[in-house]
């Protein structure tokens, strides 16, 4: 299904949205802190309700208390004694005896003065509402105009008081009607305020228990979403660090980053550490399988290009000699090593070898006196631990970075990463160059040091690989010493043994160094010589045979001289079978005895007397 882009900016701005109110994003700390902050917002809002509700049924049960139920009262007492005043104006209606008028009259008058005196008592703005202020105004307004007529009447009380009587209870009736009015309305305002109460109550409640809904549903959504992100990367980081218990580093089990907060760094430092575990692993298995240490260095050296150090040299030291030697890169610069080239005789002068320390400049400067190149480069050394001393040193070189600190972490923590692959690159060494040694006691003569027949049956392979790849003749020159049995049976067999060894070097001077020499026998040496033009290895032959010849070998006795017989075949030239051109030249040196010793002779096909098979 394709996705449209406004699908996609969409689908994007949903995601931040929700990164953004879920803070996904947020350190831990702050989400906790969020957390309990939205867990005090709900506990405030929870507060409010209830504080808001509780004090406005304060003030509708203050304004009941402290003024309905009173105010209803003082009502009360206005109406009793309206009412007993209309008595005593329907007693003055009837014919009454002249003390009884004034004693009614007396008594009116009373009641009046208590009405008023209650009205005082009325709390006119107090009782709020509209329709019950008005009504108590009616009432003080309707007892005004009663007090004022009752006075008026008794100004008058001799002439024709009774006739305004009617006026007076007219008055009094309006009175009755406007306190009942009041009384009525503060009924039923006290009715309102209570129902208001309840409903507030009501109101309340329900907010309550919405607000604790949405609370509770907000929490348990934070609670599973915090949950959730710190839970499942611990989780696959657990499974992880299980399967590393195995030894396995399975990296499609990465784990998936989904935040920016402290579980996403720790997520992709995991993974980054899965990384360098699975890539360190790799190297080992595949250094492992290497062939020879030239294949390990080289790897060595990807390694650090890779790591982003281009400046390198390695340097080996062989076991038990004084010596070491740049092994790669294998080209050295125009300039030869960075260090002062003493170091190559005599390995101790090698701070880092001598210590088996890291040495580093830019830690102490100027710390190695043979680093020949401190004016513009800083080095940092790691020995090679074999065997618990330095068996190489692995030399690092950087521009010099000044001043600049951030230049001099980088330097650090490059170092720290290919320091890790020389770190596992070590035990691998090792185990090479032992295995290294043991080949090479197999496959060399203890007495003279060259190759013996043992090394050429196993590199002839490879020997006439190369030969036949390149197009080129290999000269085959079979070297016997003549009556060497005397030697051994005049001077001894010590005498004996030097010779040989002394013949084995003047034989190994007479050719080059990239031919090979190899004891063949007891007195006899095979001088394997590479790409040689066709027929000009009689020549090499006839050199060696002179050099003997002219050779004084020292003796307690006196001076002693040999001679050496030479057989000379060549391969592909004479036989495209190796061995057999080995034979051809064993034939060829069989004639050279037989013809009186001392010289060398080419094969030719006429000596080869046994056929095909050889
Ligand atoms: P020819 O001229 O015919 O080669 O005579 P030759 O005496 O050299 O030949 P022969 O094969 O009869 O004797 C070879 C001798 O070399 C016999 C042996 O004692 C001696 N030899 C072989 N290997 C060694 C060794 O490692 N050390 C010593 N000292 N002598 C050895
Ligand atoms: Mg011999
Ligand atoms: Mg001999």
């Amino acid at each position: 299904m394709r996705v449209s882009p406004i699908q996609e900016v969409l689908a994007s701005l949903t995601m931040r949205f929700i990164k953004a109110i879920t803070f996904v994003d947020l350190p831990i700390r702050k989400k906790f802190k969020i957390f309990s902050g939205g867990v005090l917002f709900w506990f405030a809002v929870l507060f409010l309700i209830a504080a808001g509700t509780l004090l406005s049924i304060n003030s509708k049960s203050a304004l009941i208390v402290g003024t309905l139920l009173p105010q209803g009262h003082v009502v009360q007492t206005i109406d009793t004694e309206l009412r007993a005043l209309r008595g005593e104006l329907n007693e003055l209606s009837g014919p009454s005896e002249a003390t009884g008028v004034t004693r009614s009259f007396e008594l009116a008058k009373r009641h009046i003065a208590a009405v008023n005196g209650s009205l005082g008592a009325l709390d006119l703005g107090g009782l709020g509402e509209e329709s019950v202020g008005e009504q108590a105004r009616a009432l003080v307004s309707a007892m005004a105009a009663l007090t004022q007529r009752f006075n008026s009447l008794a100004e008058r009380t001799d002439t024709g008081a009774v006739g305004n009587l009617d006026e007076l209870r007219t008055a009094v009736s309006e009175a009755i009607a406007a306190s009942d009015r009041l009384s009525d309305s503060i009924t039923k305002l006290s009715i309102a305020t209570n129902a208001r109460i309840g409903t507030l109550v009501r109101y309340a409640l329900g907010l309550a228990v919405a607000v604790l809904v949405l609370a509770a549903g907000l929490q348990l959504l934070f609670t599973k979403w915090i949950a959730n992100s710190i839970a499942d990367p611990v989780g696959s980081i657990i499974d992880q660090i299980h399967t590393l218990g195995t030894g396995d580093v399975d990296l499609s089990n990465k784990i998936l980053i989904t935040s920016k907060d402290d579980i996403g760094v720790l997520s992709t430092e995991f993974n980054h550490l899965m990384e360098s575990i699975h890539k360190m692993t790799m190297f080992k298995r595949v250094i492992e399988e290497d062939d020879s240490l030239e294949d390990v260095y080289s790897r060595l050296g990807k390694v650090f290009q890779e790591v982003g150090i281009h400046e390198y040299m390695i340097y080996d030291v062989p076991t038990g000699g004084s010596k070491m030697k740049a092994v790669y890169p294998q080209l050295l610069p125009e300039q030869g090593i960075a260090c002062d080239a003493a170091i190559l005789d005599n390995c101790n002068l090698c701070k880092a070898k001598k210590t088996a320390h890291t040495i580093s400049s830019t830690a102490y400067p100027d710390r190695c006196k043979m680093f020949a190149r401190g004016h513009e480069r800083e080095h940092v050394c790691l020995p090679m631990l074999v065997g618990g001393n330095a068996g190489g040193v692995v030399q690092f070189m950087f521009e010099k970075p000044g001043d600049d600190r951030d230049a001099v972490d980088i330097i650090h923590k490059k170092v720290l990463e290919a320091s890790q692959y020389v770190k596992e690159s070590q035990s691998v060494i090792e185990a090479k160059r032992l295995m290294g040694t043991l080949r090479d006691s197999a496959l060399n003569d203890s007495l003279t040091g060259l190759r013996n027949r043992r090394f050429l049956q196993e590199y002839a392979e490879n020997l006439v690989a190369g030969a036949l790849r390149r197009g080129k003749c290999t000269a085959l020159i079979m070297c016997d010493i003549d009556y060497f049995k005397q030697v051994n049976d005049t001077h001894g067999h010590t005498t004996g043994d030097a010779i040989l060894k002394e013949t084995a070097n003047i034989i190994g001077k007479s050719i080059r160094t990239a031919d090979l020499l190899i004891r063949f026998g007891g007195e006899e040496f095979l001088a394997v010589l590479l790409d040689v033009k066709e027929g000009e290895s009689i020549a090499v032959a006839e050199k060696i045979r002179q050099n003997v010849e002219k050779a004084k070998f020292k003796l307690p006795e006196g001076i002693l001289q040999k001679t050496i017989s030479l057989g000379v075949s060549e391969f592909p030239t004479d036989t495209k079978m190796f061995w057999q051109a080995i034979k051809f030249a064993d034939v060829a040196l069989y004639k050279a005895k037989e013809s009186g010793r001392n010289r060398s002779i080419r094969f030719t096909p006429e000596m080869w007397t046994g056929g095909e098979h050889f």
